[in-house]
């Protein structure tokens, strides 16, 4: 049993490895910002979009409002005409406006800096608070997981499961903790690189000889399986 879990952590490590060598200069967000309200708000905005989306809408955003203070004082109405360009946008008005006004209240118009208090504000789950604590404070509490994480991480079967709650605890499992942050934007790279949802190129992908998924492992597995038969009829 331990010798599966050390099997298993060492297959993780292989790829984590694999992936910071390859990916070295996309283990960020890719949401822009340049301070921490900016990264919260474009946080809060990101679930549900894709960052292009979030960054376009942002960008103009950005440039009307600055603190917590301009957004808990806007109305739900104009709020809503920044952010018409996302999904569930009035929602995420709502939130924006109402999670900003209890920054002001609790926390003195500063991002709080804990899963316990992040995930407390309207709008902010887990996936959101993950990216938030890594890229903002350079703290790990758990692993973000996006779409890009739940497909990678299923078909180099590091999760057997397809809910992301249960997916973050198989990777916080698997990896150390240090770690977490980088698992997160390593696995999101590579589903934007070469394991796309639609359409996996593993030919191209740096882990074709080992992901139990690959196309091109399975074809040398067959080609090698082919070939003993062969041998084993010539032999007869
Ligand atoms: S080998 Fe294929 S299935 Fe496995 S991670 Fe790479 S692209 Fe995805």
């Amino acid at each position: 049993m331990e010798e599966t879990e050390s099997a298993k952590k060492g297959y993780a490590k292989k790829i984590l490895e694999r992936l910071k060598r390859k990916y070295k200069s996309e283990l960020h967000t890719h949401l822009n910002y340049s301070n921490l309200t900016q990264l919260f708000v474009a946080a809060l905005l990101s679930p549900q979009c894709t960052d292009t989306q979030t960054n376009k809408v942002t960008s103009e955003l950005f440039a009307r409002f600055s603190t917590f203070k301009d957004y808990a004082n806007a109305s739900t109405k104009t709020l809503q005409k920044y952010l018409s360009g996302l999904n569930y946008y009035k929602t995420k008005a709502k939130h924006l406006k109402l999670a900003s006004k209890i920054i002001i209240e609790q926390y003195n118009g500063r991002v709080p800096k804990s899963m316990k208090e992040l995930t407390a504000l309207p709008g902010i789950g887990r996936k959101v608070a993950n990216v938030i604590l890594h890229e903002g404070f350079g703290i790990n509490e758990g692993i973000a997981v996006d779409t890009h994480v739940k497909t990678t991480a299923y078909r180099l079967g590091l999760t057997k499961s397809k809910k992301p709650e249960e997916i973050e605890k198989d990777l916080m499992s698997l990896f150390p903790k240090r770690e977490w942050g980088n698992v997160s934007n390593a696995l999101i790279a590579l589903g934007r690189d070469t394991c796309k949802a639609r359409k996996k190129e593993c030919e191209r992908c740096v882990l074709n000889d080992i992901c139990q998924s690959s196309i091109t492992r399975g074809r040398r597995i067959q080609a090698a399986k082919e070939i003993t038969k062969e041998k084993a009829k010539a032999e007869d």
